[in-house]
């Protein structure tokens, strides 16, 4: 008799088309699983998709989310089926007022506060929920700069599962009722988000059935940031734009950007155009900008101290690939200061009517730096990614704003605040 020798135990997952994950570096495969980094080359892994044959049709039928956008996500292929928080579809927007005080031609805002939990991180969550019950995790888990805890929390509460949200003690009012509103567990810790990040890691190696989106399912987390750019596309008549504006903390989403619009182009969906990609930090964060300045490859961490909470990342994993990614498009990094960002956000505002957080904040006043000192060009077409909202950072804007006049009930006290 032969005995039966028992295959290792691990779930048979159905992740639609992805395939395997590849290390970044060395390209090693290894089987899908809940792992981020290479035991080959110690290097992030990313997904591997084998994606047939994907028709414009196939999208433009789909849900008005980013369910619509299956068969390019790791994701089950009956995703659309399960309680999740079907985030995208976000409007894009002709800024026409923006455009002319930057002096730019063609602008358009990618809206993502209108997301459900007002941010862009809704996106990255859905997905990494997805994954996450795939390979039979029960409770969803981050460390957050305030966004994800946001988005993570309400995820799991629509799923009906655990979360478990680590926070910097610091961190906005506005961010920790807004977490705490959905009931899971919220664990504020007295150290910085490097610190908390660490302390994640550990976490994530005790508790075999917690799923931390942005730590052991990171691979499938960061392919959610490649909705961005398949709507951008799509909103934009199914081509690329030439030049794109992305908010940088990790550097995750800047990546998946770039990947997204390569993925458009490599299955057809869209002409192959170049484009350029430019990258937007807080001058008190601002560890890749400095890179891409000095021209290292490599990023030196920093103590973060911005009032761009949610950009606030010492040490982005991935800041390499976004300095790669950046100069292969022939694109920039630039920084700016905190009253410039409050200035980005009042001028996006007063413009187009579009109330951004200090992320957004980051991203206009990097735009306009980058249109100033000619790295961006003013007569291509520009897309700017403005991931949050300014609901959320409020005290960013402290008491330099408010009303015009406080003035008695009467006709004339109106008119004659309003003639001051
Ligand atoms: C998290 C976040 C980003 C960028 O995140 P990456 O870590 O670089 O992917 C941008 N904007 C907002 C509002 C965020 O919360």
């Amino acid at each position: 008799m032969t005995a039966v020798v028992p295959t290792p135990s691990r779930r048979s997952v159905e992740l639609g088309p992805a395939v395997e994950l590849v290390s970044k570096e060395e390209g090693h495969r290894q089987p899908l699983a809940p792992e981020f980094v290479s035991q080959h080359d110690f290097s992030p892994l990313e997904v591997a998709y084998d994606f047939g044959r994907v028709r414009r049709e196939d999208i433009e039928s789909g849900p008005r989310n980013i369910w619509r956008y299956k068969k390019l996500l790791p994701v089950p292929s009956n995703v659309e089926e399960i309680p999740n928080t079907e985030p995208g579809c976000t409007r894009l927007v002709r800024a026409d007022r923006l455009a002319k005080a930057l002096g730019v031609r063609r602008l358009w805002i990618k809206d993502d506060t209108g997301n459900p939990t007002h941010s862009f991180k809704d996106r990255v969550v859905a997905v990494a929920l997805a994954a996450a019950r795939e390979f039979g995790f029960d409770t969803l888990a981050c460390p957050s700069t305030g966004n994800l805890a946001n988005a993570v929390a309400a995820a799991a509460a629509r799923a009906g599962w655990r979360s478990v949200v680590l926070i910097p003690s610091s961190l906005e009012r506005a961010k920790v009722l807004t977490t705490a509103v959905y009931d899971g567990d919220l664990i504020a810790v007295d150290g910085n988000y490097d610190d908390v990040n660490r302390l994640a890691t550990e976490l994530a190696a005790e508790h075999e059935n917690w799923a931390f989106v942005n730590v052991n399912v990171r691979p499938y987390y960061s392919e959610g940031s490649k909705t961005l750019a398949f709507e951008v596309a799509e909103q934009l008549g199914w081509r690329l734009p030439e030049q794109i504006v992305v908010p940088i903390a990790s550097g995750s989403q800047l990546t998946k950007v770039d990947k997204g619009f390569r993925e458009l182009g490599q299955l057809g969906l869209v002409d192959e155009s170049p484009y350029r990609v430019f990258g937007a930090q807080a001058a008190g964060c601002s560890p890749v900008s400095a890179a891409f300045r000095e021209g290292h490859d490599v990023v030196r961490p920093v103590r973060p101290d911005t009032i761009a909470r949610s950009l606030a990342i010492g040490n982005p994993a991935d800041g390499p690939y976004v300095l790669d990614t950046v100069r292969r498009t022939g694109g920039a990094i630039e920084d700016v200061t905190d009253d410039e960002v409050v200035e980005g956000i009042r001028l996006l505002a007063r413009t187009e009517g579009i109330f951004t957080e200090t992320a957004g904040g980051v991203t206009v006043a990097t735009a306009k730096k980058l249109v100033e000192s000619g790295q961006l060009d003013p007569d291509a077409e520009t897309v700017l990614l403005i991931t949050g909202d300014g609901l959320k950072t409020l005290d960013a804007l402290g008491d330099r704003i408010g009303p015009k006049a406080t003035v008695q009930p009467s006709v004339e006290a109106v008119q004659s605040a309003l003639d001051a």
